[in-house]
């Protein structure tokens, strides 16, 4: 039997990325996953594939809506061709997956195919492909999770599909219904409408991304509803049937009364759940809180000393980059090191465009902890760069303490705002004031100007350019 000194069950963002920095401290590490292609949800089924596919929407809304405002004229019509949208998806999956085949190899990470279930506390067996036993000094848990379900919902993945289903459709849909107004419903949702599909999303809550900002959540279902989406918020879900190609909602509104929305999709986008499914935890003596999480104290380990996790299946934000710093931050620990994460730090995207992001404290979350802070914003449209590539809806917003003056969070939606919130990271981990920020130089022009003018407008209403 083979003998490791680390094991790593899972190979999503959280464990390739514990597996390579193991390695790279000089563990004798394997990595096991139950899949052919390594990279988990995020690779497969997740960011990479919905990314992919935003893009190549947003070609085709360039294309057909903005090219003419820029003097571009396309004779003939312009097509969407959505297999050959998928196929090329699916191209971008398999050579990012393959390249996770690659840094294993090149860091002699042992990977094992196949469902990895604990048999005691350091020893795992295989089943799959690579069947059979190995043992470890210590075990990363890194098992992610999967879409979860309403109860009363069964989801056929033909027409009441996943996100998973909706990655791989073989027609845009006429009508396309989205169950959830959070982040994977709001962007698969823009990518079917920008290729034709109408679109209609049931929240439950009386906002769209409702964990966010408010003023982001405000200026996004501004966009759909530009976009003609119908965005019913305040509908609480009670039915979802299918009548051959026909999909049936009901759901009830605010005032009591039963609404029933007809299409022929449904995209079930409700939230993840834990995945620890043929895992075998108690084999190890490893526990589970009620929400199905594996618990773990603040160094990621369970309750089992030998044994850590990470990712989706552990508390916290379901996101790539929290996993990855997790899976760092595990390694680090095992090698002796005394790593460090912020989680407040950790940013959230949403890839729409224009894009949403933040980072930091909400003002309702500031509200609530009685923070005096101040609030400094700036537009895009006053960007020249904003103006010139035409991008111009949406706003920085710098929040700092009313007395400090140190950034508490920063909250954004427009162009490019997906790569902008790393500058606020970046001020907040070194705990930059708005006036820090409003000082250092932003190349002109730049999307980027609009977090030096938001600092300007939080230090003494200075922005420069409203
Ligand atoms: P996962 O990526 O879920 O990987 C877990 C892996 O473990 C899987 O491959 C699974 O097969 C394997 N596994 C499970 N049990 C076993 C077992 N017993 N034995 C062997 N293998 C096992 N996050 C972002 O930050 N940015 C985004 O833009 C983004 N977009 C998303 C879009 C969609 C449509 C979806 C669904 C998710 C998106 N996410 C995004 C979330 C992101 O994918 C997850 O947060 C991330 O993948 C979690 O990583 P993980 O390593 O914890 O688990």
């Amino acid at each position: 039997m083979k003998s490791y000194d680390v094991a790593v069950i899972g190979s999503g963002p959280g464990g390739y990325v514990a597996a390579i920095r193991c390695a790279q401290l000089g563990m004798k590490t394997a990595i096991i996953e139950k899949y052919s292609t390594l990279g988990g949800t995020c690779l497969n089924v997740g960011c990479i594939p919905s990314k992919a596919l935003l893009s190549s929407s947003h070609h085709y809304e360039e294309a057909t809506k903005h090219f003419e405002e820029h003097g571009i004229e396309i004779p003939g019509e312009i097509k969407v061709n959505l297999e050959k949208m998928i196929a090329r998806k699916q191209a971008v999956v398999d050579q990012t997956t393959g390249g996770i085949d690659f840094l294993m190899k090149k860091n002699n990470i042992d990977v094992y195919e196949g469902l990895g279930a604990f048999k005691d506390a350091t020893h795992i067996t295989i089943e799959g492909k690579d069947a059979g036993e190995i043992e470890a000094k210590n075990t990363i848990i890194a098992t992610g999770s999967k879409p979860s379900n309403l109860p009363f919902i069964s989801i056929d993945k033909e027409r009441i599909i996943t996100s998973t289903e909706a990655l791989k459709l073989k027609e845009v849909p006429k009508h396309l219904m989205i169950i959830g107004g959070g982040v994977i419903g709001l962007e698969l949702g823009q990518v079917y409408r920008r290729l034709g599909a109408e679109v209609t999303v049931i929240e439950y809550m009386d906002r769209i991304l409702p964990t966010m900002d408010a003023g982001l959540s405000k200026e996004l279902n501004k966009v759909f509803k530009k976009a003609k989406c119908s965005m019913m918020v305040s509908h609480k879900v009670q039915s979802v049937e299918r009548n051959g190609d026909e999909v049936v909602v009901k759901a009830e509104n605010k005032k009591g009364e039963v609404v029933e929305f007809k299409g022929d999709y449904c995209l079930v986008s409700v939230g993840r759940r834990p995945y620890t499914d043929g895992l075998n935890a108690e084999a190890a003596g490893v526990k589970l809180n009620d929400r199905g999480q594996v618990e773990v104290n603040e160094h990621l380990q369970t309750n089992v000393s030998n044994i850590y996790a990470i990712g989706d299946v552990v508390k916290g934000a379901m996101l790539a980059h929290k996993a990855e710093e997790e899976g760092v931050f595990v390694a680090e620990t095992l090698a002796g090191q005394k790593p460090h994460i912020d989680y407040n730090l950790i940013p959230g995207v949403v890839y729409t465009w224009p894009e949403v992001a933040a980072v930091g404290k909400t003002e309702e979350e500031l509200k609530e902890a009685g923070t005096e802070y101040k609030v400094g914003q700036f537009p895009f449209r006053a960007l020249g760069r904003a103006r010139a590539s035409g991008d111009i809806d949406g706003f920085v917003k710098i929040l700092a303490d009313k007395t400090t003056d140190e950034v508490l969070g920063v909250h954004m939606i427009g162009a490019r705002c997906a790569d902008l919130i790393a500058e606020a990271v970046t001020a907040m981990e070194f705990r930059a004031s708005a006036e820090d920020i409003s000082r250092y130089s932003h190349a002109h022009p730049t999307f980027a100007e609009a977090v030096k003018e938001a600092a300007l407008a939080a230090t003494d209403d200075r922005a420069l350019h409203v």
